[in-house]
């Protein structure tokens, strides 16, 4: 496990543009380091006009972030926190809150 961020997450962002948002992980570049949160760090694609006569399209998207930039927000406790691994009494690893130490998996 690399990231202690997985698909899926609330996060908190703590820097950049977006600092002070909420939103939900969609997607993990994992050898960038970037992640996609859902309503973070809005920007828009231009599409060109495929016949003469009608106007470009603006899409919007959601630009991929740095992963060090964001905090998981804990489901329990609602306060976004540092996350800590744990090994359970059956070996499997799982993330602690450590706020509130409860396992967020
Ligand atoms: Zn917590």
């Amino acid at each position: 496990m690399k990231f202690k961020i997985k698909k899926g997450d609330t996060v908190a962002v703590l820097a950049g543009k977006d600092k002070g948002k909420e939103g939900k992980v969609t997607q993990i570049l994992a050898k960038e380091n970037r992640i996609v949160v859902e309503g973070v760090n809005i920007s828009f694609k231009h599409l060109r006009a495929k016949q003469s006569g009608q106007g470009g399209q603006k899409i919007q998207f959601f630009a991929p972030i740095d992963i060090s930039n964001v905090q998981l927000l804990c489901p329990k406790c609602k306060k976004n926190s540092r996350v800590g691994i744990q090994l359970t009494d059956d070996k499997k690893r799982v993330r602690i809150c450590k706020k509130c130490q409860t396992a967020i998996d």
